[in-house]
């Protein structure tokens, strides 16, 4: 079969040419229907049946023992690290290379992120940077693992699982385990990944994920905080809720959130919900299609999937070599949003964010590596194999002429 390859700026002027976003939601499930109940019943606030019922199913679908909805993502996070327990000026070590919220659910609870770098074949949470941290730059003493450089007691790891691909959990936790820390679990970007036979989310002392609209599945804005722990599940759905013991006289036994989510929020995490397999499924083969057409283009590397998981492939992100592929990174994205197709790079680096500059100082080369070659690529579920046909040939175009 001959193959056509049409030049991008051909391509441009063709009045068909329509935009290819990042990453949008699909809505074509049972939505309306489960959003017109809580129209039809007058339950369209923080009580009703679909917030039960969508804690109840997620908690299923993940393996979970216990499920509390929350409003966003950020909030169960700071949630997550209110339950852990910690104190202000604790340290909890965080991804680097990571969307900034679970840094900044950090310094919600008083407590400081000690940035970890991203390790450079999946681009994860590097777990022997972990333990080189834990073995060599802190002490065991009576008020806990103290950070030789800071002075400050280390009592979490917080691993970011990014773009939809498992951290290497088994030596985080055996870690954890061995210097008595807990393990909060962002899974915001990891909703229907599998580490070695389990669910992502499944695996720390409390998870967190995400329903924003760029997510695997949306509930408009949303969150949930998943544990195993009884205790720490009764406390969540109290401090999410106001903490209210008296909802006659409002007698509140803590200073609470109102971190709720709705009724017709959680209406469509239901719908969602019953979808996300088939989104998966979509995400791989975009993911699978991306892989055939870059693996072997001299300058490009695929987004990697370790042995022993699978990814949900929640943001398909490609690695651009300038010197050989002849462009860089933002040269590219440039070159994509000039011919009408949406791709950015990845968030910058943690431990260079003015957001948190105040925070030790972290050195993670990795992850500025990364940063300054990854571009992300469209991928919506719903994205047309012909439309993703444009996204590669622009690429390749782009790679020749360079
Ligand atoms: C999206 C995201 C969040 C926050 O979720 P929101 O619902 O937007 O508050 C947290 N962590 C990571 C890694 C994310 O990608």
């Amino acid at each position: 079969m001959i193959r056509l390859r049409m030049p991008s700026d051909l391509l441009r002027r063709l009045p068909e040419t329509r935009p290819i976003p990042l990453s949008v939601p699909s809505l074509t499930g049972s939505e309306w229907a489960y959003v017109r109940e809580c129209l039809d019943t007058n339950f369209v606030s923080s009580v009703g049946p679909f917030v039960d019922r969508f804690e109840h199913e997620f908690k299923r679908r993940v393996g979970a023992s216990h499920a509390v909805a929350t409003v966003n993502g950020t909030a169960a996070l700071h949630v997550a690290l209110i339950l852990t327990g910690l104190r202000p000026d604790d340290e909890v070590i965080v991804s680097a290379l990571s969307f900034i919220a679970p840094a900044n659910a950090i310094r919600y609870v008083g407590a400081w992120p000690v940035f970890c770098d991203a390790e450079p074949d999946y681009w994860q949470m590097d777990v022997r940077w972990v333990e080189n941290f834990l073995r060599c730059s802190c002490v065991r003493t009576a008020k806990g693992l103290v950070n030789q450089a800071t002075g400050r007691t280390v009592r979490a790891i917080l691993p970011v699982h990014i773009l939809g691909h498992p951290v290497d959990m088994d030596p985080l936790l055996d870690l954890a385990k061995e210097f008595d820390l807990v393990v909060v679990e962002d899974a915001t970007e990891g909703l229907g990944a599998i580490y070695k036979g389990k669910p992502v989310g499944t695996l720390g002392d409390a998870s967190c994920f995400s329903f924003n609209g760029n997510k695997m599945i949306t509930t408009g804005g949303g969150g949930m905080v998943v544990t195993p722990r009884d205790d720490w599940a009764a406390r969540a759905k109290y401090l999410t809720t106001q903490a209210k013991d008296d909802p006659l006289e409002f007698i509140h036994g803590a200073v609470g959130y109102n971190y709720r989510l709705t009724n017709i929020q959680a209406a469509l995490g239901c719908a969602q919900l019953e979808q996300l397999d088939a989104f998966l499924v979509a995400k791989r083969r975009i993911a699978d299609a991306y892989e055939s057409a870059f693996t072997g283009v001299a300058g490009l590397t695929a987004m990697p999937e370790a042995g022993g998981v699978e990814s949900a492939y929640w943001l398909y992100t490609l690695l651009v070599d300038e010197p050989v592929f002849g462009m860089d990174s933002r040269a590219l994205i440039a070159h994509l949003r000039s011919n009408r197709i949406e791709a950015r790079p990845l968030w910058q680096p943690l431990h260079l964010s003015p957001a948190h500059a105040d925070a030790p100082k972290a050195n993670c080369p990795v992850a500025e590596r990364l940063y300054a070659r990854a571009v992300s690529l469209p991928c919506s579920v719903d994205l047309d194999p012909d439309d993703q046909t444009r996204v590669i040939e622009t690429i390749l175009h782009a790679s020749r002429r360079g």
